[in-house]
């Protein structure tokens, strides 16, 4: 079962990858738009806009020092 969910909100998030750089296996940039992506991530599409991902993982590992990190607030770990 997983512990964990991991949400990106990609509409507040401003790209430059901090989170990308502490959470590699976790983060990535999108060459589209430039803001984050979650790796193997489920996506909420909003009027063609990919607004939102999320994934339910077992451990917390990396993502909650990339929560804690991003300057906008866009990444939010909750315990399940
Ligand atoms: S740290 Fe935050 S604003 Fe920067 S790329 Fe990651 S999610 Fe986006």
């Amino acid at each position: 079962m997983p512990n964990y969910r991991i949400e990106i909100d990609r509409s507040i998030c401003q790209g430059f990858g901090a989170c990308v750089e502490l959470c590699p296996g976790g983060f990535y940039l999108s060459d589209e738009d430039g803001k984050s992506k979650l790796r193997r991530g489920e996506s909420v599409i909003e009027g063609g806009e990919n607004v939102k991902e999320f994934i339910n993982v077992d451990e917390k590992g990396c993502y909650g020092q990339a929560e804690a990190t991003c300057p906008f607030k866009a990444i939010t770990v909750t315990e399940l």
